[in-house]
């Protein structure tokens, strides 16, 4: 069964929703960069206060401030077992480094999957949403920042790369990614 799985995907595709499903179902913890660094800025934490300016522009936040916090966090007991990354690796750079810390520990990712959604799908999506950084402008950065930094990750992990495509209802989408994950 697979249990180290790496979500990819633009903001606004549903990594998120369908990753927590997922975790739950699997017993595994969801590791969100998103959510751990949205918390550290409502803690108001360093981190938080380094990252925030970067996250309200739509740009990625330094890997200087996300490499360790991912040692950190992969280190942990509950990770021992497995886990689902989503919004890590946002770079091939950060996909660099992950390999290596993943041989460090002596594990592999089992499974890498990419939600494919058109783009006025996803602006829709994310103006829905209406979060912090879902503003129109952002909302439009962010997504270069995807094309530009992020889509070459893809590309990074070759066949290893399932696409799914996410422009479904929710229950559909984790119909899918199930079956990808149970076959591998
Ligand atoms: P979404 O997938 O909707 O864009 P996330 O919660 O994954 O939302 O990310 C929100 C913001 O957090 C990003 O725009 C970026 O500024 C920052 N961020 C999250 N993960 C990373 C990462 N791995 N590297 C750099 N910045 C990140």
């Amino acid at each position: 069964m697979t249990k180290r799985l790496i979500f990819l995907g633009p903001p606004g595709a549903g990594k998120g929703t369908q990753a927590k499903r997922l975790a739950q179902q699997l017993n595994i913890p969801h590791i969100s960069t998103g959510d751990i660094l949205r918390g550290a800025i409502s803690e108001r934490t360093p981190l938080g206060q380094k990252a925030q300016s970067y996250m309200d522009r739509g740009e990625l936040v330094p890997d200087d401030l996300i490499l360790d916090l991912i040692r950190e966090r992969l280190s942990q007991e509950d990770a021992l077992q497995g886990w689902i990354l989503d919004g890590f690796p946002r770079n091939v750079e950060q996909a660099r480094f992950l390999e290596e810390l993943l041989s460090e520990l002596q594990q592999n990712s089992d499974c890498v999957l990419s939600l494919d959604v058109p783009d006025d799908v996803l602006i829709a999506r994310l103006l829905a949403r209406g979060r912090k950084d879902d503003g129109e402008e952002t909302i439009r950065r962010r997504l270069e920042v995807y094309r530009e930094q992020t889509e070459p990750v893809n590309g990074f992990y070759g066949d290893r790369l399932h696409i799914v495509r996410g422009n479904d209802t929710p229950e559909a989408v984790t119909q899918l990614l199930q079956d990808i994950v149970n076959s591998g």
